[in-house]
């Protein structure tokens, strides 16, 4: 059961840090609380008394929406709706549309956060794979002797193991900036216990941007979800991929290159045959959604892959 005295919403940053320091040791920071909840409610950590619960979901700073073709700015209280609602959003990020489209359902959407998402650090999100791909950067605020600071860090320095981040006790994970990627193709994969409202077993963001002439891949970017503790970006294959044509022989090539990485502690065999699956198919629809010259990506490969 969880217990609660208080609940918090703070208007401004300050306020934000007001109340921290009023209440050090006794508060929790919750943004949408879909992740919060569940793990209280279900007795997974028996009862749980938290005195005060800070909600900063409304501090403008964390509704943050800054977007052009260079970077993308966002406030960590993004519910994972608007990347399905807000077509600009979806140009420059196109794999974070497909991945929102299977993230919970419509209601959790409106409260989930991308925040909540990094910071909660399941090796199965669904938000941070595509923010690997991204070279998100996550901004923190904390207050030392009445002024606000920020730090930055790489995404992948971040999230060090499952549910473990560099989140210091008194900071706020205000926003997320990443790469602005138009003119990208981006796919998400994701397999998990049932087919709706499930955290995934497996997940992959794939990207790819073509040359002029359809045939070459200019650049990739690639980075799978819940094949060990944290999400891993796949440099290698992306160089590869860069480094001649895309057919079906060097995709199939590919495909095979982060089998051996799976590290997680259940349904490897399993786990490594998603990852072949995702990468075939993942790469497949990332390349058509970037215009592949259609006899490049062949009706047979659609059949298998697609
Ligand atoms: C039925 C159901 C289905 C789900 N489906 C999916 C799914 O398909 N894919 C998926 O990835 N997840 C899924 N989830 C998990 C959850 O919805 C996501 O992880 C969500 O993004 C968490 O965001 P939140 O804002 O609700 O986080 P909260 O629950 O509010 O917070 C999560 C953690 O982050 C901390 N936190 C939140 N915001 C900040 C901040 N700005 N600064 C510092 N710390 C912060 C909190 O203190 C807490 O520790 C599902 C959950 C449920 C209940």
């Amino acid at each position: 059961m969880l217990l609660c005295d208080d609940y918090l919403t703070p208007k401004s940053l300050a306020e934000a840090f007001d109340m921290i320091e009023a209440h050090r040791g006794h508060y929790r920071l919750v943004a949408g609380a879909t992740d919060l909840l569940p793990w209280a409610r279900e007795g997974r950590a028996g009862d749980v008394h938290i005195p005060i619960l800070i909600d900063v979901a409304r501090i403008p700073e964390l509704r943050e929406k800054i977007v052009d073709d260079k970077r993308v700015r966002l406030g960590a209280a993004t519910a994972v709706q608007r990347f399905l609602d807000d077509a600009a959003l979806g140009r420059v990020m196109p794999a974070m549309p497909r991945c929102a489209v299977w993230f919970a359902d419509d209601q959790l959407r409106e409260s989930a956060t991308i925040g909540g998402n990094v910071v909660n650090a399941s090796p199965a999100a669904d938000a941070t794979p595509p923010l690997f791909a991204h070279d998100a950067v996550i901004e923190l605020a904390s207050r030392k002797n009445g002024r606000i600071e920020t730090r930055k860090l790489p995404i992948d320095e971040f999230i060090v193991g499952p549910g473990q981040t560099k989140l210091a006790d008194d900071e706020i994970l205000t926003t997320i900036e990443c790469e602005s990627l138009p003119g990208y193709g981006g796919s998400f994969e994701k397999v998990g216990h049932r087919r709706s409202l499930v955290i995934s077993t497996v997940c992959l963001a794939a990207l790819v941007k073509l040359d002029a002439s359809g045939h070459t891949c200019k650049d990739v970017r690639l980075a799978i979800g819940g094949i060990g503790p944290v999400p891993v970006r796949l440099h290698d294959v992306e160089q590869f991929l860069i480094s001649g044509p895309l057919n079906a022989g060097r995709l199939e090539q590919a495909a095979e290159m982060p089998v051996s990485l799976v590290r997680s502690r259940t349904r490897q065999d399993y786990r490594r045959d998603v990852v072949r699956g995702f990468m075939l198919r993942g790469l497949f629809n990332a390349a058509q959604r970037a215009g592949a010259s259609a006899n490049l990506l062949t009706p047979d490969m659609e059949a298998a892959y697609a």
